[in-house]
């Protein structure tokens, strides 16, 4: 099965918009067994679409086209795969009612151009709107197909995965299932990571089943994707057994870089930590000011292991609220006194505390960047100095999430 992609809109040509819709329709196709062989662009000119539509029908068994889809009069998307399949266009009411309650929920009339968006080729079936007014199309010619979906990418995507890959799929007469699953890091860069994965990423590259991909996300960490795709009697079945088999192999080599899967979150994988061990926690922040401890309790239950935190910015606070020694207050030994002092002031069993510069300006001496994570109450009290780049921000987000790692690694550890 072959499924050719064209995008629409002069806009496209101008570089007013990079075409990123062909890139990840090209993306999908593949990752559902169907080859993608050639991506073309057109303006809003109904001639040219319906040739650009008329050599992808010569060439491949299906095309998808992008935008053009709108209620303006240079959206002509409808007109020029009328023009191809040799029919003219039929306003069906039903879409018309749907159009007209859009408007209606968002309390306004229904410009008289929208009903264009409910014109729709004779013989071509519609994919209904679920977010944008413009419906989706799938129009037959012959034993080929094309589909015509919304510019606007959220609603291209939603689309193409709910009615276009299972037709697709459905008219190659083989069923496909794919299925990914993202385990998350921390720790590492990108370039690490993958030189720790590389006798995976060398065996998988002659398969192309499963395959893996990275994304570094900022403060998120570095994301490692699997995907894989099953086929057969009980492709879902097939497919589960290889994502997790893969998963099974990169965990073995990533080790506790690993700290969750998916959307689970390092403060999600904290709590999940904590209430494993059984223990609870108090934090100390300075540099983060409560940005720790907002994290933790937007986790839904971070009351059967979250104490609570003492935001002790000031040095006095460190002093005389939680007893730390009076001097220095970015060093590892304050950092230490200071989770201690919350242990023992909110009752819990372990206590996790940062200190340190956030910048603009040094501190104490040390430059900007410098921070210490204090850990109390997990076998001997200790403390980890890091060294963080950015700005001001940047740092106090990459501080808690290595504190969270920290004390992740120290709960896994076994205390
Ligand atoms: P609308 O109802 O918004 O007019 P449409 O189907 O007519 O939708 P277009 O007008 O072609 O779609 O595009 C709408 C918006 O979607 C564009 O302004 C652009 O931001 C985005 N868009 C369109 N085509 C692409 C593309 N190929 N890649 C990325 N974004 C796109
Ligand atoms: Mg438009």
């Amino acid at each position: 099965m072959r499924c050719d992609v064209l995008a629409i809109g002069t806009e496209l040509l101008l570089g007013q918009i990079v075409d990123t819709n062909s890139a990840w329709i090209g993306e999908q196709l593949a990752l559902a067994g169907v080859d993608c062989l050639l991506q073309v662009k057109v303006g809003d000119n109904q001639a040219r679409i319906a040739q650009a539509i008329s050599e992808a029908l010569s060439r491949a068994d299906a095309v998808v086209c992008c935008g053009g889809l709108g209620p303006t009069q240079d959206d002509i998307t409808r007109e020029a795969i009328a023009l191809v399949m040799g029919v003219e266009l039929e306003t069906r009411p039903e879409l018309v009612e749907v159009i007209r309650g859009l408007f209606a929920g968002r309390g306004r009339e229904m410009p008289a151009n929208n009903l264009r968006q409910a014109q729709v080729p004779v013989g071509a079936a519609v994919i209904p709107q679920t977010r944008g007014t413009a419906p989706g199309l799938i129009c037959p010619i012959g034993d080929r197909v094309v589909y015509a979906l919304p510019g606007v990418p959220h609603e291209m995507k939603e689309m193409l995965a709910r009615a276009v890959l299972p037709d697709l799929v459905a008219r190659a007469g083989e069923s496909v299932t794919i299925r990914s699953r993202v385990l998350r890091t921390w720790g590492l860069g990108e370039s690490a990571v993958a030189e720790r994965l590389a006798p995976r990423l060398g065996a998988l590259d002659s398969a192309g089943n499963p395959t893996i991909a990275f994304l570094a996300s900022g403060v998120e960490g570095i994301k490692v994707r699997i995907t894989a795709r099953g086929t057969g009697a009980d492709p879902a079945g097939a497919a589960e057994s290889l994502l997790a088999g893969e998963e099974a192999e990169v965990r073995a080599l990533l080790g506790d870089l690993v700290f969750g899967v998916d959307d689970q979150t390092m403060e999600a994988a904290v709590g999940a930590s904590l209430l494993a061990a059984g223990k609870t926690l108090a934090v100390a922040e300075s540099l983060t000011g409560g940005m720790i401890g907002a994290r933790l309790t937007a986790i839904p239950g971070a009351s059967d292991w979250f104490r609570g935190g003492v935001v002790s910015y000031a040095s006095e606070v460190k002093w005389k609220v939680l007893g730390v020694t009076e001097g220095p207050v970015v060093t590892g030994s304050a950092a230490v006194e200071m989770a201690g002092g919350a242990r023992r002031l909110l009752g819990a069993d372990v206590g996790l505390a940062v200190t340190g510069v956030a910048g603009p300006t040094e501190q104490e001496g040390q430059p900007v960047g410098t921070v210490w994570v204090g850990l109390a109450g997990l076998g001997e009290h200790r403390a980890k100095r890091l060294q963080l780049g950015g700005d001001r921000e940047h740092i106090r987000q990459m501080t808690v999430i290595s504190a969270g790692d920290i004390l992740r690694r120290a709960l896994l550890a076994g205390g």
